[in-house]
């Protein structure tokens, strides 16, 4: 029987997510320390653990089936794969910052000027966008020194907080791309193996879902009971049980967490009574 083969970063900013959504899916694996490959137990699938730069030649090549990987890094690699799913996890920007002294006007202050990046593809789309030549210099690592050595004005790099830039001396001056991790997958990727991609983001969906509700359960008397309902549509309707205490009732139902503060409040106002709110692991609809 065929196997699906899971990419991974092996180890950074986007491995704990990754493996927590494997494991979140049901699916357990081998976990020893400095393994490539790992097999599941309870689900065909492989994990290859690789640095993040490397799993979209990976999966356009085929060697891994789908991965997980930064947006950032899989528009900049070029690579032709399927963009499957958004993830909502390592959000990040890319940003161009400059020595904090420097006055700013606008993009054209950085007519000429050399920036220092590890993202000459999607710097330079952005640069010739905006009608800016500039000069890029590709390296690999630190880019944010760059300026204090003298080897560029300016960077363009990933900013999340700011403090690694602050502490750098620079200051953020234009946001270049946004990114969250996502889920790609091969193209030519054979039936047996779609059937299993299919399964997998079943789960997964059914994890998203779950993340964003929560299971409440509540007392309220029984006067209360209709305001209450309107305020909880649950999946279909809540479910009302009587309490022993005659003239009470409890209900229970599945809200979002968009909106939760804001429920709960309206709640408490039509009567709502110890309140219980509860994490979900899967909601299948
Ligand atoms: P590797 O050794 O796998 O090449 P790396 O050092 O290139 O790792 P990480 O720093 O672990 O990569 O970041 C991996 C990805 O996480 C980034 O490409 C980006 O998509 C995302 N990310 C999210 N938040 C941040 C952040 N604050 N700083 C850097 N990357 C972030
Ligand atoms: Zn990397």
């Amino acid at each position: 029987m065929e196997k699906l083969r899971l990419a991974v970063q092996k180890s950074g900013r986007l491995s704990e997510k990754s493996l927590d959504l494997v494991k979140e899916c049901g699916i357990s694996y081998a976990s020893g320390t400095g393994k490539l490959l790992a097999s599941c137990y309870n689900f065909p699938m492989e994990i290859l653990f690789l640095r993040d730069d490397d799993i979209p030649g990976y999966v356009e090549d085929g060697v891994a089936d789908i991965g997980f990987v930064g947006e950032n890094v899989l528009i900049e690699s070029g690579r032709k794969v399927k963009t499957i799913e958004r993830m909502g996890f390592g959000r990040c920007r890319l940003s161009i910052a400059i020595p904090r002294s420097q006055e700013y006007n606008g993009i054209e202050d950085l007519q000429n000027k050399s920036i220092a990046t590890s993202y000459p593809h999607i710097l330079g789309k952005f640069l010739k966008e905006k009608g800016v030549k500039a000069d890029i210099h590709e390296i690999s690592g630190s880019v944010e020194i760059a300026p204090g050595i003298g080897l560029a004005d300016a960077i363009c790099d990933i900013v999340s907080t700011g403090s690694t830039l602050l502490s750098n001396g620079l200051k953020e001056v234009e946001s270049v791309f946004t990114s969250e991790a996502v889920l790609i997958g091969h193209k030519g990727i054979s039936a047996e193996k779609q059937h299993l991609l299919e399964k997998l983001l079943f789960r997964l969906a059914s994890v998203k879902r779950a993340k964003n509700n929560k299971y409440i359960m509540l007392n309220a008397p029984n006067k209360s009971l209709q305001k209450i309902i309107a305020l909880l549509p649950g999946i279909n309707s809540p479910t009302v049980q009587s309490l022993a205490t005659e003239g009470w009732s409890s209900v229970h139902s599945v809200i979002n967490e968009d909106d939760f503060w804001e429920k709960i409040e309206a709640l408490k106002k039509a009567g709502a009574e110890g309140i219980l709110v509860m994490p979900i692991d899967n909601l299948i609809l």
